[in-house]
């Protein structure tokens, strides 16, 4: 077939040599793409720069010094980059067709996704003269995807794709991506410091960490997921968590991801896990408060928010993290290749994002603990498997206090500086202000030590009988007292207020 508009002859459709439903095409498996015994991946790069030299030649080549200044960047940039700026010039293409798209300051094109997600044109905001005017929101989040780049570089150099000849890659900050990947090789250590790996990934440390995990685990090749959709689905979900949360923010998402990973290769865990089940796991972890506005279901329904009438004031924000989770998987058709059995993943996802709705929290405890006290779980049954994600996430969803202190307290800080930005909007609205959301009320240490006893310390007590007690429960209850002792009015009495 001729492809008219590129004027090259392109051969498409359906190869004579391949039965359409060829037995290779196993359960798990994409459709090989093979042609007269040749395959077509080998030819396909060359394909790709044929296709594009057409594409280039029917627009004309590059105009103006702007684009020449540009495209000199973009040149010196290897080709799987090249590739994935197409790829969004192309979205963006599309969208400016369906009329959603909008031009921002300095001609930057935006196109805000549900809110949060921009697309961006990567040459014009490479111009220095532009770049003066680009707001400063706009420029963080540029900067977070040419540090993503940066990172899609490094991770294929140090796995020995790339061969590094001079010249062929510009890697800014080298530094900081040798500490991050140093950083990764003991992810599995419970002394992970997530605020410092964030900055050394430059706010990329979801996106990063869940790609590291995904190879750690083999996920990527067991079942077959493409690296450019998988790409673009963990930048979109970054991206639509809000940064300006002091608390439910990527870096949030990114703890409960690598804590989730701890728990996951529990001895009395790990080897009764399927693929599936570490798939699922961490996958619900990095995406479970995504789009978190930073306020609570009780201030959603008082205030009548959408959300709260869609989802009929019952578990509001976990159904919306867990929807829209479904919308992203769906938009970058990350698992659409997968049989139509595999597709219930979306359920399970569901069932595990909601079981982190806290008012489940009594629900999930005491069957937790008559399964111990029966002593009747069993890991060969994917039901109990299922039933210990769920708990392994609402344990790592709350784990904060069993982090060492300097860490813990961060969270702490943050979790309560939200609360009190909630406390805030209802005073000023004229509401009644939530329990623990009165600053001038509700003290740090008073909100920590309630948290501690009603909701950690029971679920904890729990995870430790079930792992038998493991050495990392152990470590996690050991920090869990020390921390409450911290906070404690008699601890605090002889410790001066800035040591808090
Ligand atoms: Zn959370």
């Amino acid at each position: 077939m001729r492809d008219s508009n590129l004027g090259v002859e392109v051969e498409v459709g359906v190869c004579p040599n391949e039965a359409p439903r060829s037995p290779v095409w196993g359960p798990l498996r994409t459709p090989p793409i093979t042609c007269g015994g040749l395959s077509l991946a080998l030819e396909l790069p060359a394909l790709i720069r044929q296709l594009r030299e057409a594409w280039k030649a029917r627009r004309g080549g590059p105009r103006g010094p702007e684009r020449s200044q540009a495209s000199t960047w973009v040149e010196s940039e290897k080709e799987e980059v090249e590739e994935v700026k197409h790829d969004v010039e192309d979205r963006s293409g599309h969208l400016k067709a369906d009329g959603r798209l909008n031009t921002g300051h300095a001609g930057v094109l935006l196109v805000e996704r549900r809110g949060s997600y921009p697309l961006i044109d990567l040459r014009i905001l490479k111009t220095s003269a532009q770049q003066g005017e680009v707001e400063a929101g706009t420029r963080r989040k540029m900067k977070r995807l040419l540090s993503f780049q940066r990172y899609c570089h490094a991770s294929r150099l140090l796995r020995g794709l790339v061969p590094h000849t001079p010249g062929s890659l510009h890697l800014l900050d080298d530094d900081y991506l040798g500490q991050a990947a140093h950083m990764l090789s003991k992810v599995g250590k419970w002394n992970f410091d997530i605020f410092l790996f964030d900055r050394l990934t430059n706010g990329n440390s979801l996106v990063t960490l869940m790609c590291h995990l995904f190879n750690v685990y083999g996920l990527v090749h067991h079942f077959q997921l493409d690296m450019v959709k998988l790409h673009r689905f963990l930048g979109m979900v970054q991206e639509d968590y809000h940064s300006q949360n002091p608390y439910h923010n990527a870096v949030h998402a990114a703890d409960v991801t690598q804590a989730m990973y701890c728990y996951l290769k529990e001895p009395k865990l790990a080897e009764q896990l399927s693929p599936l089940d570490v798939f699922l796991g961490l996958m619900a972890a990095a995406t479970h408060d995504v789009d978190h506005p930073g306020v609570n279901q009780p201030f959603l329904i008082k205030t009548r928010h959408h959300l709260a009438s869609l989802y009929q004031n019952t578990s509001v924000l976990e159904s919306h993290h867990w929807r829209s989770t479904v919308g992203m998987l769906r938009e970058s058709r990350l698992l659409s290749h997968l049989p139509a059995d595999m597709q219930d993943m979306e359920q399970q996802l569901g069932s595990l994002i909601l079981a982190t709705d806290i008012s489940r929290q009594n629900e999930f405890l005491s069957t937790f603990r008559e399964h111990l006290d029966n002593q009747d779980l069993d890991l060969q049954l994917a039901s109990h498997r299922h039933f210990i994600l769920q708990i392994a996430l609402k344990c790592a969803d709350v784990c904060n206090p069993c982090r060492f202190w300097e860490l813990s307290k961060q969270w702490s800080e943050r979790v309560c500086e939200e609360f009190y930005r909630q406390g805030d909007l209802e005073r000023k609205f004229d509401f009644e202000i939530s329990p623990q959301c009165n600053q001038q009320a509700d003290s740090v240490p008073a909100i920590q030590i309630g948290f501690i006893s009603y909701i950690v310390e029971p679920l904890f007590e729990e995870w430790l009988r079930f792992t038998e007690p493991s050495p990392l429960s152990q470590n996690m209850m050991g920090h869990l007292y020390k921390n409450k002792a911290r906070w404690s009015p008699e601890s605090r009495r002889g410790i001066s207020e800035d040591k808090f």
